[in-house]
Protein backbone atom coordinates (compact mmCIF):
# COMPACT_ATOMS: atom_id res chain seq x y z
CA UNK A 1 0.00 0.00 0.00
CA UNK A 2 3.06 2.03 0.73
CA UNK A 3 3.39 1.94 -3.24
CA UNK A 4 -0.47 3.75 -3.77
CA UNK A 5 0.33 6.58 -1.27
CA UNK A 6 3.06 7.41 -2.93
CA UNK A 7 1.65 7.77 -6.48
CA UNK A 8 1.79 11.45 -7.80
CA UNK A 9 -1.29 13.30 -8.53
CA UNK A 10 -0.93 12.69 -12.04
CA UNK A 11 -0.12 9.33 -11.59
CA UNK A 12 -3.44 8.34 -9.85
CA UNK A 13 -5.63 10.26 -12.31
CA UNK A 14 -3.83 7.90 -14.97
CA UNK A 15 -5.02 5.17 -12.51
CA UNK A 16 -8.29 6.23 -12.47
CA UNK A 17 -8.71 7.04 -16.26
CA UNK A 18 -7.42 3.17 -16.82
CA UNK A 19 -9.71 1.95 -15.03
CA UNK A 20 -12.83 3.78 -16.30
CA UNK A 21 -11.09 3.02 -20.07
CA UNK A 22 -11.29 -0.79 -18.95
CA UNK A 23 -14.70 -0.29 -17.51
CA UNK A 24 -15.90 1.52 -20.81
CA UNK A 25 -14.42 -1.31 -23.26
CA UNK A 26 -16.43 -4.25 -20.96
CA UNK A 27 -19.34 -2.06 -21.17
CA UNK A 28 -19.42 -2.03 -24.87
CA UNK A 29 -17.97 -5.84 -25.08
CA UNK A 30 -21.53 -6.83 -22.74
CA UNK A 31 -23.78 -4.11 -25.04
CA UNK A 32 -22.21 -6.11 -28.37
CA UNK A 33 -22.35 -9.83 -26.97
CA UNK A 34 -25.92 -9.13 -26.10
CA UNK A 35 -26.53 -7.59 -29.66
CA UNK A 36 -25.10 -10.78 -30.98
CA UNK A 37 -27.79 -12.63 -29.69
CA UNK A 38 -25.91 -15.85 -29.62
CA UNK A 39 -28.50 -19.00 -30.45
CA UNK A 40 -28.75 -22.01 -28.09
CA UNK A 41 -27.48 -25.32 -29.54
CA UNK A 42 -30.11 -26.40 -32.47
CA UNK A 43 -31.22 -30.25 -32.67
CA UNK A 44 -29.50 -31.84 -34.38
CA UNK A 45 -30.00 -35.85 -36.18
CA UNK A 46 -28.15 -37.92 -38.34
CA UNK A 47 -31.01 -37.72 -41.13
CA UNK A 48 -29.49 -34.18 -41.57
CA UNK A 49 -27.08 -33.77 -43.73
CA UNK A 50 -23.67 -32.03 -43.03
CA UNK A 51 -24.92 -29.50 -45.67
CA UNK A 52 -27.61 -28.79 -43.09
CA UNK A 53 -26.04 -28.62 -39.52
CA UNK A 54 -22.26 -27.03 -40.81
CA UNK A 55 -23.48 -23.67 -41.27
CA UNK A 56 -25.44 -23.84 -37.60
CA UNK A 57 -22.32 -24.98 -35.95
CA UNK A 58 -20.22 -22.02 -38.07
CA UNK A 59 -17.90 -24.30 -39.53
CA UNK A 60 -17.35 -25.72 -42.92
CA UNK A 61 -18.62 -29.27 -44.24
CA UNK A 62 -15.25 -30.39 -44.76
CA UNK A 63 -14.71 -29.41 -40.95
CA UNK A 64 -17.58 -31.68 -39.90
CA UNK A 65 -16.14 -34.22 -41.68
CA UNK A 66 -12.83 -33.86 -39.98
CA UNK A 67 -14.79 -34.09 -36.62
CA UNK A 68 -17.21 -37.13 -37.50
CA UNK A 69 -13.86 -39.03 -38.49
CA UNK A 70 -14.66 -39.18 -42.09
CA UNK A 71 -12.76 -38.13 -45.45
CA UNK A 72 -12.89 -34.43 -45.91
CA UNK A 73 -14.07 -35.20 -49.78
CA UNK A 74 -16.90 -36.97 -48.38
CA UNK A 75 -20.64 -35.93 -49.54
CA UNK A 76 -21.60 -33.28 -47.83
CA UNK A 77 -25.93 -33.52 -49.01
CA UNK A 78 -26.04 -37.15 -47.75
CA UNK A 79 -27.75 -38.01 -45.04
CA UNK A 80 -25.23 -38.48 -42.02
CA UNK A 81 -26.91 -42.15 -40.95
CA UNK A 82 -25.72 -43.00 -45.03
CA UNK A 83 -22.17 -42.14 -44.17
CA UNK A 84 -22.25 -44.62 -40.63
CA UNK A 85 -22.55 -41.72 -38.27
CA UNK A 86 -24.23 -42.54 -35.01
CA UNK A 87 -26.59 -40.36 -33.37
CA UNK A 88 -23.92 -40.35 -30.15
CA UNK A 89 -21.21 -39.49 -32.59
CA UNK A 90 -22.96 -36.52 -33.88
CA UNK A 91 -24.34 -35.14 -30.12
CA UNK A 92 -20.45 -35.79 -29.07
CA UNK A 93 -18.88 -33.80 -32.32
CA UNK A 94 -21.82 -30.78 -32.20
CA UNK A 95 -20.92 -30.72 -28.16
CA UNK A 96 -17.33 -30.01 -28.83
CA UNK A 97 -18.05 -27.50 -31.53
CA UNK A 98 -20.58 -25.74 -29.68
CA UNK A 99 -18.01 -25.29 -27.18
CA UNK A 100 -15.54 -23.31 -29.35
CA UNK A 101 -18.63 -20.70 -30.06
CA UNK A 102 -16.82 -17.56 -29.08
CA UNK A 103 -17.82 -14.74 -26.55
CA UNK A 104 -17.69 -11.49 -28.21
CA UNK A 105 -17.30 -9.94 -24.75
CA UNK A 106 -14.19 -11.92 -24.17
CA UNK A 107 -12.22 -9.88 -26.93
CA UNK A 108 -13.07 -6.93 -24.83
CA UNK A 109 -12.11 -7.89 -21.62
CA UNK A 110 -8.41 -9.04 -23.07
CA UNK A 111 -8.32 -5.98 -24.49
CA UNK A 112 -9.44 -4.33 -20.83
CA UNK A 113 -6.46 -6.45 -19.34
CA UNK A 114 -3.64 -5.26 -21.20
CA UNK A 115 -4.47 -1.82 -21.29
CA UNK A 116 -4.13 -2.06 -17.39
CA UNK A 117 -1.06 -3.80 -17.99
CA UNK A 118 0.36 -0.87 -19.95
CA UNK A 119 -0.70 1.40 -17.74
CA UNK A 120 0.55 -0.16 -14.94
CA UNK A 121 4.14 -0.78 -16.17
CA UNK A 122 4.79 2.40 -18.37
CA UNK A 123 3.11 5.00 -16.08
CA UNK A 124 2.23 3.53 -12.33
CA UNK A 125 4.65 0.46 -11.16
CA UNK A 126 7.34 3.73 -10.04
CA UNK A 127 6.09 6.80 -8.00
CA UNK A 128 7.09 9.94 -9.79
CA UNK A 129 10.18 11.25 -7.93
CA UNK A 130 11.09 7.94 -6.36
CA UNK A 131 14.07 7.47 -6.10
CA UNK A 132 16.66 3.95 -6.92
CA UNK A 133 17.42 3.94 -3.17
CA UNK A 134 13.33 3.02 -3.02
CA UNK A 135 12.66 0.52 -5.48
CA UNK A 136 12.31 -2.54 -3.81
CA UNK A 137 8.56 -0.83 -3.66
CA UNK A 138 7.95 -0.38 -6.83
CA UNK A 139 6.32 -2.14 -8.97
CA UNK A 140 4.06 -4.30 -5.77
CA UNK A 141 3.00 -7.55 -7.22
CA UNK A 142 -0.73 -7.17 -6.00
CA UNK A 143 -1.90 -5.56 -9.22
CA UNK A 144 -0.41 -7.99 -11.52
CA UNK A 145 -1.79 -10.78 -9.12
CA UNK A 146 -5.14 -9.19 -9.81
CA UNK A 147 -4.91 -8.59 -12.83
CA UNK A 148 -4.47 -12.67 -13.27
CA UNK A 149 -7.19 -13.46 -11.66
CA UNK A 150 -9.16 -11.56 -13.83
CA UNK A 151 -7.91 -13.38 -16.57
CA UNK A 152 -8.44 -16.74 -15.17
CA UNK A 153 -12.22 -16.12 -13.45
CA UNK A 154 -13.58 -14.30 -16.02
CA UNK A 155 -11.40 -14.87 -19.31
CA UNK A 156 -11.04 -18.41 -18.29
CA UNK A 157 -13.67 -20.49 -16.33
CA UNK A 158 -17.02 -17.12 -16.67
CA UNK A 159 -17.04 -17.52 -20.65
CA UNK A 160 -15.55 -20.26 -21.28
CA UNK A 161 -12.25 -21.52 -23.85
CA UNK A 162 -13.19 -19.27 -27.19
CA UNK A 163 -11.72 -16.99 -28.28
CA UNK A 164 -8.13 -17.54 -26.69
CA UNK A 165 -4.57 -16.56 -28.02
CA UNK A 166 -3.97 -20.21 -29.02
CA UNK A 167 -6.90 -20.97 -31.07
CA UNK A 168 -6.67 -17.35 -32.56
CA UNK A 169 -3.30 -18.21 -34.23
CA UNK A 170 -4.19 -21.85 -34.73
CA UNK A 171 -7.96 -20.93 -36.63
CA UNK A 172 -6.40 -18.93 -39.06
CA UNK A 173 -4.18 -21.70 -41.01
CA UNK A 174 -7.31 -24.16 -40.24
CA UNK A 175 -9.73 -21.51 -42.17
CA UNK A 176 -6.37 -21.45 -45.24
CA UNK A 177 -7.27 -25.01 -45.57
CA UNK A 178 -10.94 -24.42 -45.51
CA UNK A 179 -12.23 -25.72 -42.32
CA UNK A 180 -14.17 -22.39 -41.44
CA UNK A 181 -16.26 -20.64 -43.95
CA UNK A 182 -14.39 -17.09 -43.69
CA UNK A 183 -10.77 -17.09 -43.61
CA UNK A 184 -11.07 -12.80 -42.93
CA UNK A 185 -13.05 -13.28 -39.71
CA UNK A 186 -9.95 -15.58 -38.24
CA UNK A 187 -7.33 -13.25 -39.84
CA UNK A 188 -9.18 -10.45 -38.40
CA UNK A 189 -8.75 -13.04 -34.58
CA UNK A 190 -5.36 -13.37 -35.29
CA UNK A 191 -4.59 -10.05 -35.89
CA UNK A 192 -6.51 -8.62 -32.66
CA UNK A 193 -4.10 -10.93 -30.86
CA UNK A 194 -1.10 -10.30 -32.59
CA UNK A 195 -1.88 -6.14 -32.33
CA UNK A 196 -2.06 -6.91 -28.22
CA UNK A 197 1.11 -8.71 -28.56
CA UNK A 198 3.16 -5.86 -30.28
CA UNK A 199 1.30 -3.08 -28.12
CA UNK A 200 3.38 -4.04 -25.26
CA UNK A 201 5.93 -6.68 -25.47
CA UNK A 202 3.57 -9.81 -25.59
CA UNK A 203 0.92 -7.93 -23.22
CA UNK A 204 -1.51 -10.74 -24.18
CA UNK A 205 -0.22 -13.58 -22.97
CA UNK A 206 1.56 -12.55 -20.28
CA UNK A 207 -1.13 -10.50 -18.37
CA UNK A 208 -4.73 -11.22 -20.39
CA UNK A 209 -4.34 -15.42 -21.10
CA UNK A 210 -5.74 -16.99 -18.65
CA UNK A 211 -4.05 -20.21 -19.41
CA UNK A 212 -0.52 -18.22 -18.97
CA UNK A 213 -2.53 -16.58 -15.87
CA UNK A 214 -2.75 -20.13 -14.34
CA UNK A 215 0.81 -21.06 -15.22
CA UNK A 216 1.90 -17.68 -14.14
CA UNK A 217 -0.24 -17.86 -10.26
CA UNK A 218 1.16 -21.43 -9.71
CA UNK A 219 4.64 -20.50 -10.37
CA UNK A 220 4.03 -17.70 -7.76
CA UNK A 221 3.66 -20.16 -5.31
CA UNK A 222 6.36 -19.64 -2.64
CA UNK A 223 7.82 -23.18 -2.87
CA UNK A 224 10.74 -24.90 -4.91
CA UNK A 225 12.42 -21.74 -5.14
CA UNK A 226 16.07 -23.30 -6.02
CA UNK A 227 14.20 -25.14 -8.81
CA UNK A 228 13.16 -21.70 -9.68
CA UNK A 229 16.77 -20.03 -10.35
CA UNK A 230 17.78 -22.53 -12.97
CA UNK A 231 16.38 -20.72 -16.01
CA UNK A 232 15.57 -23.59 -19.03
CA UNK A 233 17.75 -22.56 -21.87
CA UNK A 234 16.06 -20.71 -24.58
CA UNK A 235 17.37 -22.73 -27.71
CA UNK A 236 16.13 -25.65 -26.51
CA UNK A 237 12.33 -24.63 -25.43
CA UNK A 238 12.21 -22.21 -28.71
CA UNK A 239 13.69 -24.57 -30.93
CA UNK A 240 10.61 -27.62 -29.63
CA UNK A 241 8.04 -25.24 -29.93
CA UNK A 242 9.76 -24.10 -33.67
CA UNK A 243 9.65 -27.62 -34.35
CA UNK A 244 6.43 -28.70 -33.12
CA UNK A 245 4.54 -25.40 -35.13
CA UNK A 246 6.02 -26.76 -38.46
CA UNK A 247 5.52 -30.29 -37.68
CA UNK A 248 1.73 -29.00 -37.13
CA UNK A 249 1.56 -27.06 -40.66
CA UNK A 250 3.26 -29.72 -42.67
CA UNK A 251 0.50 -32.28 -41.39
CA UNK A 252 -2.62 -29.49 -41.50
CA UNK A 253 -1.79 -28.77 -44.79
CA UNK A 254 -1.01 -32.55 -46.07
CA UNK A 255 1.84 -32.00 -46.83
CA UNK A 256 3.07 -34.70 -44.84
CA UNK A 257 0.52 -37.84 -44.19
CA UNK A 258 -0.99 -36.68 -47.39
CA UNK A 259 -4.59 -35.60 -45.51
CA UNK A 260 -5.12 -32.20 -45.07
CA UNK A 261 -6.99 -31.36 -41.88
CA UNK A 262 -5.18 -32.80 -38.85
CA UNK A 263 -4.70 -30.83 -35.97
CA UNK A 264 -1.97 -31.65 -33.79
CA UNK A 265 -2.48 -28.59 -31.12
CA UNK A 266 -5.85 -30.10 -30.76
CA UNK A 267 -4.82 -32.76 -28.83
CA UNK A 268 -2.94 -30.50 -26.40
CA UNK A 269 -5.08 -27.66 -26.15
CA UNK A 270 -5.56 -26.87 -22.45
CA UNK A 271 -8.03 -24.13 -22.79
CA UNK A 272 -10.64 -26.72 -22.63
CA UNK A 273 -10.26 -26.80 -18.83
CA UNK A 274 -12.53 -23.48 -19.20
CA UNK A 275 -15.39 -25.69 -20.61
CA UNK A 276 -14.80 -28.28 -17.97
CA UNK A 277 -14.37 -30.64 -20.80
CA UNK A 278 -11.26 -32.81 -20.55
CA UNK A 279 -11.89 -34.54 -23.88
CA UNK A 280 -8.95 -36.52 -24.13
CA UNK A 281 -5.97 -38.18 -22.18
CA UNK A 282 -4.00 -36.23 -23.87
CA UNK A 283 -5.33 -32.76 -23.24
CA UNK A 284 -6.13 -33.86 -19.41
CA UNK A 285 -2.40 -35.31 -19.35
CA UNK A 286 -0.87 -32.05 -21.12
CA UNK A 287 -2.89 -29.73 -18.53
CA UNK A 288 -1.39 -31.31 -15.46
CA UNK A 289 1.58 -31.61 -16.42
CA UNK A 290 1.83 -27.67 -17.45
CA UNK A 291 0.41 -26.77 -13.95
CA UNK A 292 2.55 -29.21 -12.34
CA UNK A 293 5.82 -28.10 -14.28
CA UNK A 294 4.70 -24.35 -13.31
CA UNK A 295 5.53 -24.62 -9.55
CA UNK A 296 9.02 -24.76 -10.36
CA UNK A 297 9.40 -23.76 -14.21
CA UNK A 298 8.33 -20.97 -15.70
CA UNK A 299 5.05 -21.01 -18.35
CA UNK A 300 6.02 -24.50 -19.67
CA UNK A 301 3.00 -24.10 -22.15
CA UNK A 302 4.41 -21.20 -23.21
CA UNK A 303 7.77 -21.94 -23.60
CA UNK A 304 7.50 -25.25 -25.36
CA UNK A 305 4.11 -25.71 -27.34
CA UNK A 306 1.82 -22.16 -27.27
CA UNK A 307 1.68 -21.07 -30.89
CA UNK A 308 1.20 -18.02 -30.56
CA UNK A 309 4.15 -17.63 -27.67
CA UNK A 310 6.34 -18.78 -30.69
CA UNK A 311 4.51 -16.44 -33.01
CA UNK A 312 4.29 -13.62 -30.66
CA UNK A 313 8.47 -14.32 -29.71
CA UNK A 314 8.99 -13.23 -33.54
CA UNK A 315 6.53 -10.07 -33.02
CA UNK A 316 8.38 -8.53 -30.18
CA UNK A 317 10.80 -6.88 -32.62
CA UNK A 318 8.06 -4.54 -33.67
CA UNK A 319 6.76 -4.18 -29.52
CA UNK A 320 5.85 -0.36 -29.27
CA UNK A 321 6.62 -0.83 -25.53
CA UNK A 322 8.98 -3.25 -23.91
CA UNK A 323 11.60 -3.65 -21.46
CA UNK A 324 14.75 -1.39 -21.93
CA UNK A 325 18.36 -1.51 -20.49
CA UNK A 326 20.29 1.85 -20.35
CA UNK A 327 23.40 0.71 -21.94
CA UNK A 328 25.26 3.94 -20.49
CA UNK A 329 23.86 2.96 -16.58
CA UNK A 330 24.35 -0.98 -16.84
CA UNK A 331 27.51 -2.36 -15.15
CA UNK A 332 25.90 -5.75 -15.77
CA UNK A 333 25.47 -6.87 -12.20
CA UNK A 334 23.26 -9.51 -13.28
CA UNK A 335 20.55 -8.43 -10.61
CA UNK A 336 17.68 -8.55 -13.36
CA UNK A 337 18.79 -11.89 -14.82
CA UNK A 338 18.73 -13.11 -11.51
CA UNK A 339 15.00 -11.69 -11.16
CA UNK A 340 13.93 -12.99 -14.55
CA UNK A 341 12.25 -16.66 -14.60
CA UNK A 342 13.66 -17.22 -18.47
CA UNK A 343 16.35 -15.95 -19.97
CA UNK A 344 15.17 -13.07 -21.08
CA UNK A 345 16.83 -10.50 -19.05
CA UNK A 346 20.21 -11.87 -19.83
CA UNK A 347 19.56 -11.75 -23.42
CA UNK A 348 18.48 -8.16 -23.16
CA UNK A 349 21.53 -7.25 -21.16
CA UNK A 350 23.86 -8.60 -23.48
CA UNK A 351 22.09 -6.56 -26.47
CA UNK A 352 20.69 -9.61 -28.43
CA UNK A 353 18.99 -9.20 -31.18
CA UNK A 354 16.32 -12.39 -30.62
CA UNK A 355 16.57 -12.48 -26.91
CA UNK A 356 14.16 -15.35 -25.05
CA UNK A 357 10.49 -14.34 -24.80
CA UNK A 358 10.00 -11.50 -22.44
CA UNK A 359 5.87 -11.64 -20.62
CA UNK A 360 6.07 -8.24 -19.26
CA UNK A 361 5.83 -9.55 -15.81
CA UNK A 362 7.55 -6.68 -14.30
CA UNK A 363 9.92 -8.88 -11.55
CA UNK A 364 13.15 -6.86 -13.01
CA UNK A 365 11.73 -3.56 -13.24
CA UNK A 366 12.50 -2.85 -9.31
CA UNK A 367 16.10 -4.55 -8.60
CA UNK A 368 18.07 -2.66 -10.51
CA UNK A 369 21.07 -0.69 -8.16
CA UNK A 370 22.12 1.40 -10.99
CA UNK A 371 18.69 2.47 -12.24
CA UNK A 372 19.49 1.33 -15.44
CA UNK A 373 16.00 -1.01 -16.71
CA UNK A 374 12.99 0.80 -17.20
CA UNK A 375 9.68 -0.69 -19.36
CA UNK A 376 9.36 2.23 -21.74
CA UNK A 377 8.68 3.70 -25.66
CA UNK A 378 10.84 1.35 -28.00
CA UNK A 379 13.06 4.44 -29.80
CA UNK A 380 12.92 7.12 -26.63
CA UNK A 381 16.40 7.89 -25.96
CA UNK A 382 17.58 4.87 -23.18
CA UNK A 383 17.43 5.99 -19.62
CA UNK A 384 14.77 8.77 -20.34
CA UNK A 385 11.79 7.29 -18.30
CA UNK A 386 9.76 10.58 -17.91
CA UNK A 387 9.66 9.53 -14.05
CA UNK A 388 12.88 9.36 -13.20
CA UNK A 389 14.00 11.38 -10.44
S1 LIG B 1 20.28 -4.96 -12.84
FE1 LIG B 1 20.76 -3.03 -13.92
S2 LIG B 1 23.01 -2.84 -13.86
FE2 LIG B 1 22.48 -4.98 -13.29
S3 LIG B 1 22.61 -6.08 -15.27
FE3 LIG B 1 20.46 -5.48 -15.03
S4 LIG B 1 20.29 -3.48 -16.07
FE4 LIG B 1 22.49 -3.87 -15.79
S1 LIG C 1 11.68 -10.33 -15.56
FE1 LIG C 1 12.19 -11.14 -17.58
S2 LIG C 1 10.21 -11.75 -18.47
FE2 LIG C 1 9.74 -10.40 -16.72
S3 LIG C 1 9.61 -8.31 -17.61
FE3 LIG C 1 11.75 -8.59 -16.98
S4 LIG C 1 12.82 -9.36 -18.82
FE4 LIG C 1 10.59 -9.64 -19.15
Amino acid sequence: MRWLASLSGRQRLWLALAFVAALVIVAVGVMRQKAAGQTGPAAFTVDMSMKEIAPQLNVTGKSLARELGLPLDAPKGEPLTALGVTQEELDHVAHHLLGHRESTLKYYVFAALVLFGLVFLVRLGRPDGSPAAERRMWYPRWPYAAALIVAVALCGFALGKSPNPMEGAVKVFKSFVGLYPSVAEKLAAFLFFAVLAVVGNKLICGWACPFGALQELAFSLPMLRRLKQKKIPFVASNTARCALFIVVLLLLFGIIGGQKGLVVYHFLNPFNLFNLDIETVSIGSTIFAALALSLGAYRPFCQFISPLGFLSWLLERGSVFRVKIDRERCTNCGACIRACPLQAASGRVAGKRFPADCFSCGRCLNVCPEDAIAYGLVGRKPGVHGNRS
